[in-house]
């Protein structure tokens, strides 16, 4: 972010790449402990929408400090490799680096590779769901909006329902 600042002009208020996500177990568990004492609950048991993340209220992040890894990933330049890793293309949202035209070369080093952080995180997660037992699940992933009556209800990993959800 330091690096691109001039060119992102991300900000509070800002909601476009908000949208209704899912999760994997590792992830929407540990989301789920670090808001447990923060969320208001009554805010969000009821709200049904068929679009847009529930915790998304008057275009600002109710769980900003522990949102998703690919929330804090939108807005920078995101590197996607070719199969062989020959050539690489890189995305962007389109309210950001506006100055720059087609020809500017962003810096590797200085862009995310998505690819390889969503590989990671589907390593830790496999370790994760293996250790609980339910490597059959291994490539469920939970609603976000399914956190609140987590919370709420008290709803561990445990449960069956919740990966059969999707
Ligand atoms: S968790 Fe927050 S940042 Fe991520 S999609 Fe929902 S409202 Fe947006």
């Amino acid at each position: 972010m330091s690096f691109h600042k001039e060119d992102i002009i991300c900000k509070k208020g800002c909601s476009k790449c908000c949208a209704a996500i899912t999760l994997f177990p590792v992830e929407f568990f540990a989301i789920k402990q670090e808001i447990h004492n923060t969320l208001s609950l009554p805010d969000f048991n009821n709200t049904k929408q068929s679009h847009g993340c529930i915790f998304l209220k008057d275009s600002i992040c109710k769980i900003y400090e522990s949102r998703p890894i690919i929330c804090r990933t939108q807005g920078l330049p995101l590197l996607y490799f070719s199969d062989k890793l020959e050539n690489y293309t890189i995305s962007f949202c389109d309210k950001n680096f506006t100055s720059r035209d087609e020809n500017f070369e962003f810096d590797t080093e200085y862009s995310i590779d998505l690819d390889r952080l969503n590989s990671l995180l589907y390593k830790l997660n496999k370790e994760f769901m293996k250790e609980i037992g339910l490597e059959n699940n291994i490539d469920k992933r939970i609603k976000i909006s399914l956190l609140p009556s987590c919370i709420s209800e008290n709803i561990d990993y445990k449960s069956p329902s919740l990966y059969f959800n999707e």
